[in-house]
Order: structure tokens, then sequence, then C-alpha cells
């Protein structure tokens, strides 16, 4: 005999709403994501090797720097690299020490 219930509401409506909200939550994730890595497309470090960006301990990071100072996307790069806590290489023209001790003037 098949159970009745009181409640009228279709199970597969629930699920098909949460998916609907989570492919739109998704879609604005993504275009977020995008937005936010928008800056890599001008890139110039994805010219070159990561060794120039991510130089071995007491290697010089000069030729990196300077690739950084003609960079369209710097601003962006350096933000992004002190949002994500980014620990190694070079990044918007600042080596590790360098964007520890911007943020640490930031706080
Ligand atoms: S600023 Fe430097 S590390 Fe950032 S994207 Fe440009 S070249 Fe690459």
């Amino acid at each position: 005999m098949p159970i009745e219930t009181t409640d009228s509401t279709d199970t597969t409506d629930i699920f098909d709403t949460f998916d609907i909200v989570g492919s739109i939550e998704s879609i604005e994730s993504i275009d977020s994501i995008d937005e936010e890595l928008s800056w890599q497309e001008t890139a110039l470090c994805a010219q070159t090797g990561p060794e120039f960006f991510f130089p071995a301990p007491g290697a010089s990071t000069r030729e990196a720097k300077q690739l950084c100072g003609a960079c369209e996307g710097r601003v962006e790069c350096l933000e992004y690299a002190l949002r994500h806590d980014e620990k190694f290489g070079v990044w918007g023209g600042l080596s590790e020490k360098e964007r520890h001790r911007l943020k640490l003037r930031r706080a």
C-alpha cells in the first residue's frame, strides 16, 4: 500500500529549485573569479619561465621586477597576491618580504 503524505510538495521541485539557485551562485562566483583574474590576460610573466618569478632562495629578483614594472596588470596582480596571501615568488613587482612589509604597513 502506498504511503500517503499530507504535504503536497513534490520533493523533485525542491531539488530542482536548489539546483537552479546553486547554478546561479556558481555562475556568479565564476564571473567574480574571471573578473578577479582578468589581469592575467596581459601578464608579462606568462611569456617567461617561472624561474624568473619563483627564483631559488637568494637568487636575484631584478629581472622579474623589471618585467613587472612594464606589466599592465601590476596593481591588480599585487592586490591579488596580498588578498590571497601568496607566500612565494614575485607578484606585482614585490618579493615575499616586500609584500609582507606592505601588509604590515597597511594593517
Ligand atoms: S605584475 Fe609581474 S607577476 Fe604580476 S602579472 Fe605582471 S609580470 Fe606577472
